[in-house]
């Protein structure tokens, strides 16, 4: 018999029913370590008493407004966003998935009030750009799009890393070039530094519109406000979400003036996106991370789990092959199948994520303690071990 929730997701034999910052109580009690942060979602850790309070006092004044009037909250974080950021306009959204639908919308409405037939956009092998109709034709891998067709048209895949391959694709029918500065579900893989620089001149060339996709590394998780900033280079429309509502559903698209230009009134809408209760909690999200002092813990704390994962690494060379990443998005290339190294994890009570390319995702609260992360690295080892022994 079907389950009552539509089987799309195979979970594990876990129901939390607590959380306390980097921790996770079990329905009979036991206490596990939370690396997956909701898969980069809970950037504070869980109940932070800042962002509980931002929620519950916004919800004794008003909880939803609809945006044909104007919402303090959201105005307010967008201004900051605006400050923070190359950005001069943000649209607020429920989710990653929505974001994306919009920067697909306005690269080609960008376009179209120009009078350019440009249409196409250009993705990357390895990436995940959300579930919608627009978000797996982007990314167009058959794991994704089989059965769902007929797919949107006008998405270029090309292997991640090849720029023979992207010189060639592109056009003067290319409208945009849509990457995560790190692909999170493709495996933790940064794009360096200097394919982001070129990428820029690329479509600065062409006029193109760069997109990145920033909505698992961005918002301090590599230890920048945003993963692009350790390139020196900006997009003209960036993507958010997962870690900006802190665990409450919040996404945004960012933009220039010019690239946004197309998005006049009635073009675009979302009958929650931008609520109160979402913007309140961005807000005190911002409140915490968007400070040189807060970006420098996180490198800090990035720098003690990077070395110990080194020597956890060196100490089980039959289970895992290497580290990468940036910041507190990190993996750990696996030598075992990376799924018995997170059921592993379950037993000895850390919670990794698996990804693409054989890696388990480690992408912790950014204030995960010190003490903490000592933990982790225990947990991890027993969990290794448990497997070499097998
Ligand atoms: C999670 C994710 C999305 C989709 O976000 P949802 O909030 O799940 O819709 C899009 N892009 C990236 C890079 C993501 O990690």
């Amino acid at each position: 018999m079907i389950d009552t929730i539509l089987p799309t997701y195979t979970r594990a034999p876990l129901t939390f029913v607590k959380g306390e910052g980097s921790w996770l109580i079990e329905a009979d009690g036991r206490r596990f370590l939370d690396l997956g942060a909701g898969i980069a979602v809970n950037t504070l850790g869980h109940a932070h008493p800042g962002l509980t309070k931002a929620l519950t006092d916004q919800a004794q004044q008003v909880w939803h407004l609809s945006n044909l009037y104007h919402i303090p909250a959201q105005q307010t974080l967008a201004d900051r966003l605006v400050d923070l950021t190359f950005a001069d306009t943000v649209f607020f959204t429920n989710s990653g998935t929505e974001a994306c639908e919009l920067a697909v919308k306005m690269a080609r409405k960008y376009w179209f009030d120009k009078g350019e037939h440009r249409s196409e956009i250009i993705t990357f092998s390895g990436a995940f750009h959300g579930r919608s109709t627009a978000a797996i034709a982007a990314v167009g891998t058959e794991k994704m799009t089989k059965g769902f067709g007929p797919l949107l048209p006008g998405f270029t895949q090309l292997p991640f890393g090849d720029h023979d391959a992207l010189q060639a694709a592109v056009s003067d029918t290319t409208a945009a070039i849509l990457i995560e500065p790190v692909q999170g579900e493709g495996g933790i893989r940064p794009v360096p530094d200097q394919c982001l620089k070129g990428l820029r001149e690329l479509c600065d060339k062409h006029g193109i519109l760069l997109i990145f996709d920033e909505v698992q590394c961005g918002v301090a998780r590599t230890g920048k406000l945003f993963a692009h900033e350790w390139a020196g280079v900006s997009p003209d429309i960036m993507m958010i979400a997962k870690g900006i509502g802190g665990g409450f559903p919040l996404g945004a698209v960012l933009a220039t003036e010019d690239a946004a230009s197309g998005m006049t009134a009635g073009t675009h809408g979302s009958t929650y996106g931008g609520n109160p209760l979402g913007c309140a909690v961005g807000n005190a999200v911002l409140d915490h991370v968007a400070n040189d002092d807060f970006l420098a813990d996180v490198n800090r704390r990035a720098g003690a789990l990077r070395q110990k994962l080194e020597g956890l690494v060196a100490g089980n060379s039959d289970v895992f092959e290497s580290v990468r990443g940036m910041g507190l998005m990190l993996g750990l290339k696996c030598r075992a199948a990376n799924a018995d190294v997170v059921k592993a994890g379950y037993e000895a009570g850390v919670i990794t994520v698996p990804a693409a390319d054989n890696v388990v995702r480690l992408l912790p609260a950014l204030n995960i303690t010190e003490s903490d992360i000592a933990e982790a690295i225990l947990r991890l080892d027993t969990a290794a071990k448990s497997i070499s022994s097998e």
